[in-house]
């Protein structure tokens, strides 16, 4: 075939060739593309001199003459064509007729780059991995620190709190007998100051008794004794105790317990707690003059009763809502009215209501009002 036609043919398939004698001295070479960048005439020179990549194979070329069936491949040679653009190449020698060998040069530069490219993504995926991986035990030491940081403030809080609760006893203790007039009377100004010791000691007595029960909660320890229980009895008594603090602050209290109620499986002394809890909240977020409603009823679960202490106070905006009852968490509206407390009553109020198996949820209107319901299981249900 005229080597012009050749040329042309091989041309579309990107395809060169180089035919050497048996001392692999180069006899022809098709080059149309430039594939091999070969020098001007390549005829006369060693095939391992134009195509240095063949250095070191020169016994495998010897075996491909003498075993006629042989090949010798190379793949995905990368080289620069006669543009100086790097190409990827796929060598393959073959025999020829008389002792001839015949090399055949193919573009495979779209392989070679996907290959090139796979190759690299796989590179910065390991790289990915292994800083993960770093990541990872970083974040593992890190919780590691921040579990043991949360036990020593735990142990902090419980061992403050409990050192804190023998002299205020003894502060408590002596404020009562001052008030006794055992040891002499008092003028008006000091049974004052006495009240206001007695009463401070008390709220630092409640605060106490909070952060103990925050860190029995976070530790699992804090445990129910369950019993049988009259809750409509418990929460006439609780209101009772409290009417005084409302009639102080002129809030109207409305109370409203459903008769024949079922019993209901309570601690006492705990969902005493909570009633205290939702009460003394709907006082102190309410101003003078509010409306305070409780009412204990059937829910629409006949093994639930439902609780609902509601009042026409300060609210809870909207976007403070998500955190209501999360640690040390206060709404707004809470400095807007100037109330004492610190964020942890409704956080224990959540947990003892739901070691009781129960629920409590609210709803809120800055400036209009709360309602905070709360559902215990009747003891039947159990
Ligand atoms: P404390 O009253 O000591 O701040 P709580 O855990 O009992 O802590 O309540 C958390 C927050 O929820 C309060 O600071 C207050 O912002 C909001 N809150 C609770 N009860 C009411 C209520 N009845 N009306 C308005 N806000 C309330």
């Amino acid at each position: 075939m005229d080597s012009r036609v050749v040329s042309a043919l091989l041309a579309d398939e990107r395809v060169a060739w180089i035919v050497a004698d048996s001392r692999l001295v180069v006899q022809s070479a098709i080059d149309p593309t430039g594939l091999l960048a070969l020098p001007g005439a390549p005829e006369g020179a060693l095939l391992p001199d134009i195509l240095p990549e063949m250095v070191g194979s020169e016994p495998d070329l010897e075996s491909v003459l003498r075993n006629g069936s042989r090949r010798f491949e190379l793949d995905l040679v990368a080289r620069e064509d006669s543009l100086g653009r790097p190409v990827y190449l796929r060598l393959l020698v073959v025999s020829g007729d008389a002792e001839e060998l015949l090399c055949i040069a193919q573009d495979a530069t779209q392989r070679g780059v996907t290959r090139q490219r796979l190759m690299q993504s796989r590179n910065e995926l390991l790289l990915a991995q292994r800083e993960l991986g770093q990541t990872v035990l970083s974040l593992e030491s890190a919780n590691a620190e921040l579990r043991r940081f949360n036990d020593l403030k735990s142990m902090f809080v419980s061992v403050a709190a409990h050192e804190l609760r023998t002299p205020l006893a003894v502060i408590t203790g002596y404020a009562d007998l001052l008030t006794t007039g055992l040891e002499g009377d008092l003028n008006r100004a000091q049974a004052e100051s006495v009240d206001i010791i007695r009463q401070e000691a008390d709220r630092l007595m409640t605060v106490t008794a909070n952060l103990l029960d925050m860190t029995r909660i976070e530790a699992g320890r804090l445990e129910l004794v369950l019993q049988v229980s009259d809750l409509a009895h418990l929460t006439t008594l609780v209101v009772a105790g409290m009417r005084e603090l409302f009639q102080q602050s002129d809030q109207q209290l409305q109370v409203s317990i459903a008769s024949d109620l079922p019993l209901a499986l309570i601690d006492e002394l705990r969902a005493k707690q909570i009633l205290v809890n939702l009460l003394g909240n709907a006082h102190k977020y309410t101003p003078p003059g509010g409306q305070i409603c409780v009412s204990l009823g059937r829910s629409s679960d006949p093994a639930e009763l439902l609780l609902t202490v509601s009042d026409t106070g300060v609210g809870i905006a909207p976007e403070d809502q998500p955190a209501i009852g999360t640690w040390f968490f206060r709404a707004k509206s809470a400095s807007q009215i100037s109330a004492q407390g610190f964020g942890l009553g409704l956080y224990i109020t959540r947990s003892l209501v739901d070691l009781h198996g129960g629920r409590l949820w609210f709803e809120s209107v800055p400036g209009a009002g709360s309602a905070f319901h709360v559902t215990f299981l009747t003891a039947d249900s159990a």
